[in-house]
């Protein structure tokens, strides 16, 4: 007689960062059977830099992807490794600080170089591409989503890794009798473009710019606007992102038949950033082709979990880019997830338990980041309430803020969540309330 359980079967919506990552850490495990739907004809990401603190770093080495992130990241030049980021003055680049962080510094891939070094480890035969899911079925003994093409998968467990604009995300919403949601836009905008460092260089030298400015990550701050740089592809390219903010309308809106993103003339990019200091100038005269993108969030979500259903990455948590830390805690749930899941002691009846453990442990959190990442948008704006244009309080503020982001113990979540679902001891002191 065979004894041995049904694998699980496990549809993951969406191949971005936060799905192929979670399908990385799935896919090894026996008692597992692992599908991921992509709605695009193959694995995309937009060619720009991606950063990653402490906390996502360790999340990818975690998922047992450390070293393909290795080969493929970015750090901090030495004898700057530590530097996240220098703070300088928008209008003169005068210092005002530094943030950092010992080990990592400013750690950082090109985004197409990650997916892709990612999605070449997924084993043949469980990413289908071409799938846009539209709707999900959960009756209470069968869950199916359904695809635009007319066909479907039944699965024990559906994962929606679908990014901001979720198909799934309502599913889950409804299903708790809550409010549907929909992404709400921030009133930023950011002008993204990737700067050949030779190029910078040789703009800085003719403006008698210090090249230290081209090799270590900087951000510019001004009122309502900021700049970031940060080298990428072994600092032979320098990824830029000027953000330019309209605080004028408590609730801005987007026109909806109006594309996110899209290209713009550099001339405008100048003009939103006109009364900009030197360096700052120099930068965005380096982008000849911008695009512009509409940045938008989510409200913090009141719960990831329906039935079997649970969003994951953007779809639960997307955030405005202020801290860096959106696909860090895409990441978070990727290996959160990974690590109960791919336990042989998991199955159909204690999923319930699991995706309750996940929606108590991972939420506070991730809404913390999202609501941090909105605040550090109005520090860096020089619009935050207590510190508002107080330099030496900004530099200060900024050299601790994202130590609790960044130092946060997931290891120490993953074991309260054993603890719930009975597999271990709870700790001493270790008790939470969820
Ligand atoms: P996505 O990347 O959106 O992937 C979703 C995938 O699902 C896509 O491939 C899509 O095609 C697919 N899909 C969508 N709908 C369906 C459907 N119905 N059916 C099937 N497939 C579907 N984060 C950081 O950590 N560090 C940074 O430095 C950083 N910088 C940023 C800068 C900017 C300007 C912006 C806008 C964001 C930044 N972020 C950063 C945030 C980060 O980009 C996102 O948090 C992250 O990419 C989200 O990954 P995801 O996999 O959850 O979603």
């Amino acid at each position: 007689m065979n004894n041995k359980k049904p694998a699980l079967r496990i549809g993951i919506i969406g191949g971005g960062i936060s799905g192929v990552a979670l399908a990385l850490g799935l896919c090894r495990h026996s008692h597992l059977q692992v599908q991921l739907f992509e709605s695009a004809p193959a694995f995309g990401e937009v060619g720009a830099g991606v950063s990653f603190g402490p906390n996502a770093v360790c999340a990818i080495a975690g998922l047992g992807l450390g070293e393909t992130y290795l080969h493929v990241a970015d750090r901090t030049p030495e004898p700057w490794e530590d530097v996240w980021f220098e703070w300088r003055r928008g209008s003169d680049a005068s210092y005002l600080g530094a943030t950092i962080t010992p080990g990592v510094g400013q750690s950082s891939v090109h985004r197409a170089d990650f997916l892709d070094a990612l999605a070449a480890q997924l084993p043949e035969g469980i990413t289908q591409f071409g799938k846009r899911a539209t709707q999900v079925d959960q009756q209470s003994d069968e869950l199916k989503v359904l695809f635009d093409d007319g066909t479907e998968y039944p699965c024990d467990l559906l994962i929606g890794a679908d990014g901001i604009k979720s198909a799934l995300r309502n599913h889950v919403l409804e299903g708790q009798g809550l409010a549907p949601q929909a992404p709400r836009f921030s009133g930023t905008c950011a002008y993204r473009g990737m700067v050949d460092s030779l190029h910078l260089r040789e703009a800085f030298r003719v403006h008698g710019i210090d090249e230290h400015l081209v090799d270590v990550p900087q951000m510019y701050l001004g009122l309502d606007g900021h700049i970031l740089t940060f080298p990428v592809r072994n600092g032979r390219i320098i990824n830029v992102v000027a953000f330019i903010s309209d605080r004028s309308q408590p609730e801005p809106t987007w026109p909806a038949d109006a594309p996110w993103v899209r290209e713009v003339s550099q001339r405008e990019m100048l003009d939103a950033f006109a009364g900009w200091g030197d360096a700052a100038r120099a930068v965005l005269e380096c982008i000849p082709t911008p695009t512009i993108w509409a940045l938008h969030d989510l409200v913090e979500l009141p719960g990831y979990v329906h039935g079997r259903v649970v969003l994951i990455g953007d779809a639960a948590h997307a955030m405005l880019p202020h801290q860096g830390a959106g696909a860090g805690q895409g990441l978070e749930d990727a290996y959160f997830l990974a690590r109960l899941l791919g336990d042989t002691r998991t199955d159909a009846g204690n999923l319930a338990e699991l995706l309750e453990a996940y929606d108590n442990l991972r939420r506070p959190r991730a809404c913390r980041v999202q609501r941090t990442s909105l605040e550090t948008g109005e520090l860096y704006e020089l619009r935050d309430p207590i510190v508002g244009a107080n330099e030496q309080l900004l530099g200060e503020v900024l050299a601790t803020r994202f130590d609790w982001l960044w130092n946060h113990d997931l290891d120490a979540d993953l074991t309260e969540a054993r603890a719930r679902l009975g597999w271990e001891p709870r700790s001493r002191g270790a008790l939470r309330q969820g």
